[in-house]
């Protein structure tokens, strides 16, 4: 019953940060005006705007103009509700405000990534205020302590600001955004050195992947940018519930 009630939170909250990821990097308000079609502009009416079940109904299409609705909205209130539903089973015998500040970090990163996968952008609002957040909360982390919380989020900023500034002057290119050095106080903050080290190992491996993948078959060269921020995005969520046991994963096949 209350996983029930944790799942529909969880699609009201997806249907919230389609919201956040289609106005944030527009500057327009989160509030008003409420949903409206951004094709022809007509008000969501209420009962058109219901996660998932209104994209069903409507056929995945404007009521007024029939514009096809983009098939991310479901899957990004679905994949909130997946990723809440997680914290819920995960985290919530442990400690009540654990699983809260986790719904928090994951709301806070699903819109971080998918807003850098479609503006390449990681905007402040997002970031450092995510990052003031979580080094806060981190004196009442139970997961992690305060040391662990301040020193992984400065420390991993450091470590990508050096790296912003080798390839600036080595390769004279943006290796990486300096909005990716502002993620990295956000996710150290809360994710404490061991979850961010396999983060960010996780996010180079994919996004290593994803950029030999453009290369051979989309004749890229080595300057193609991607949205580096997405692949911390993915990595983060997979490290946040399972990094121990990739962690120990790697370790057996390092040492043995
Ligand atoms: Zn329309």
């Amino acid at each position: 019953m209350e996983e029930i009630f944790v799942i529909i939170f969880g699609l009201i909250i997806g249907s919230f940060l389609n919201v956040v990821i289609y106005r944030i990097p527009l500057n327009k308000s989160l509030i008003r005006p409420g949903s409206y079609c951004a094709s022809c502009n007509t008000p969501v009416k209420p009962f058109d705007n219901i996660p998932v079940l209104s994209f069903i109904f409507l056929g995945g299409r404007c009521r007024k103009c029939k514009v096809k609705i983009p098939i991310i909205h479901p899957i990004i209130e679905i994949f909130t509700a997946f990723a809440f539903w997680l914290s819920f089973i995960w985290f919530f015998e442990y400690s009540i405000h654990y699983t809260v500040f986790t719904m928090l970090f994951l709301a806070i990163l699903i819109a971080l990534t998918f807003i850098d996968l479609f503006h390449m952008i990681l905007p402040d609002e997002l970031t450092l205020g995510g990052a003031i957040i979580f080094l806060i909360y981190s004196f009442f982390n139970q997961g992690i302590s305060a040391l662990d919380s301040f020193g992984t989020a400065f420390g991993g900023a450091l470590f990508f600001a050096g790296l912003y500034f080798f390839y600036l002057k080595v390769r004279k290119v943006e290796g990486l955004g300096f909005g990716d050095v502002k993620m990295m106080l956000f996710l150290g903050a809360y994710l404490g050195m061991v979850k961010t080290v396999v983060a960010i190992m996780l996010a180079s491996f994919s996004g290593l992947i994803v950029g030999i993948f453009f290369i051979i078959f989309y004749k890229k060269d080595l300057k193609y940018a991607l949205p580096f921020g997405t692949f911390l995005g993915l990595g983060s969520f997979l490290s946040l519930f399972w990094g121990e046991n990739i962690m120990l994963f790697i370790r057996s096949v390092v040492v043995g």
